[in-house]
């Protein structure tokens, strides 16, 4: 990849630029928790972008998207936005950065990508963070990195018209090689944990599923969250969002709450516990204690909070079947991807059991991405 865009980026502008580089992210475990103050605990992965980039002394960038094979030159006005997608991303952190007392000014780039578009692992949180790195870098602006990821994330709000947390944009700028980064949504406190499962595989099974209940199902469960929490608050004053709350402090308001409201709660107070556990395990290397609770969030995710759905479920359960050592649905659900940790000797026979068993049951073939835990954020 990296070859290609420096023969393209030699070829369009005459000479060479510098490169930069970050991630896509897998979230271990910690999900449906950010809306809640809870952890999520994501981690940057060796699928990402690189970018080569001189500045070149104009008020215009000049970009090159290898992978949509478009060239784009675009002003750097808030009048100026591209009508190209994949622009709009560069665009927007320029923006982003300006608006934040940064310099930019025009330059030259030509950029290509390894990950999967739209499959849950944040290839826009990659762009975004490999120019936000960039021209913070390039610039010498000095912008500190919890807001590079803020640029990343309102570029998506201002720019891309998508209203997303923050959890994406700070596992590619804030990830390392061989650790995940457990973040606390609500005071954005973070701390790194080993991961190195020796021995073991984490991939990604996506289901190429996605249903459209995803929106009103999700606004739907923060509903539901906020009503659980409302009536523990009433108890215990120091509840500001329902991670704060105790197991037992659930309990108390079972009769106050519909049914449902309770158990998406229930969910969620267990999944932030799981996380806390899952560190703990990480600490002692126990991986098999690690999988153990992924499968207990599957459980959650499919039973208690049930946005899980039929395609899910049964490469959740073939997973076990194949004694896979964890697995979950990863990401918002209703489709996507399932995340695995799989024993290395266990990995074909799962792979290859998943791809005939799955396209037999449903019809189309599924898609396998296996992923390491790698850095975010850089210069190469
Ligand atoms: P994801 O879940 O992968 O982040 P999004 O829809 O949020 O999916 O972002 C995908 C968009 O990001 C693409 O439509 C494109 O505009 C941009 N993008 C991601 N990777 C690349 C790439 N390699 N080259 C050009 N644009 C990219
Ligand atoms: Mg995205």
């Amino acid at each position: 990849m990296k070859e290609k865009i420096q023969e393209k980026f030699r070829t369009l502008f005459g000479q060479d630029g510098e490169l930069f580089a970050s991630a896509g992210r897998i979230n271990l475990i910690g999900e449906h928790t950010d809306y809640n103050g809870g952890y999520v605990f994501p981690g940057a992965i060796d699928k990402g972008i690189i970018a080569e980039i001189k500045l070149n002394g104009s008020d215009k960038v000049k970009a090159y998207s290898i992978d949509y094979d478009e060239y784009v030159e675009f002003g750097l006005g808030e009048e100026d936005k591209p009508s190209q997608g994949w622009a709009s991303y560069i665009f927007g952190v320029c923006r982003e950065t300006l608006k934040r007392g940064g310099k930019v000014e025009g330059f030259d780039t030509v950029f290509a990508g390894d990950v999967p578009l739209g499959a849950g692992l944040s290839s826009s949180a990659a762009l975004e963070s490999t120019f936000a790195y960039a021209l913070n870098y390039l610039f010498a602006n000095g912008i500190d990195k919890f807001e590079l990821a803020k640029i990343g994330q309102s570029t998506e709000h201002n720019y891309c018209g998508v209203k997303c947390g923050i959890m994406d944009q700070f596992a590619s700028i804030f990830g390392q090689q061989g650790k995940l980064i457990r973040l606390n949504c609500k005071t954005l406190e973070y701390k790194y944990f080993p991961f190195n499962p020796e021995g073991y595989k984490l991939v990604l099974i996506d289901s190429c599923v996605k249903h459209e209940l995803a929106s009103s199902a999700y606004n739907k469960r923060r509903a539901s969250c906020e009503n659980a929490a409302a009536a523990i608050r009433k108890n215990h004053p120091e509840v500001e969002f329902l991670s704060d709350a105790k197991r037992v402090w659930l309990d108390e308001v079972r009769d106050e709450i519909p049914e449902e409201d309770f158990l998406r709660a229930e969910y969620v107070i267990g999944e932030v516990q799981r996380v806390l556990d899952v560190c703990d395990a990480l600490e002692r290397g126990d991986y098999e204690t690690v999988g153990e609770m992924m499968y207990q969030t599957h459980f959650g995710l499919s039973r208690l909070y049930e946005v899980s759905c039929e395609e899910l479920d049964f490469l959740n359960k073939l997973a076990r079947k194949c004694d896979v050592t964890g697995s979950r649905v990863m990401g918002g659900g209703f489709g996507g991807c399932t995340i695995n940790l799989v024993k290395d000797e266990l990995y074909d026979g799962f792979i290859a059991a998943a791809k005939e068993q799955f396209e037999a049951r449903f019809g189309h073939a599924l898609k396998v991405y296996d992923v390491v835990i790698s850095d975010g954020a850089r210069k190469l």
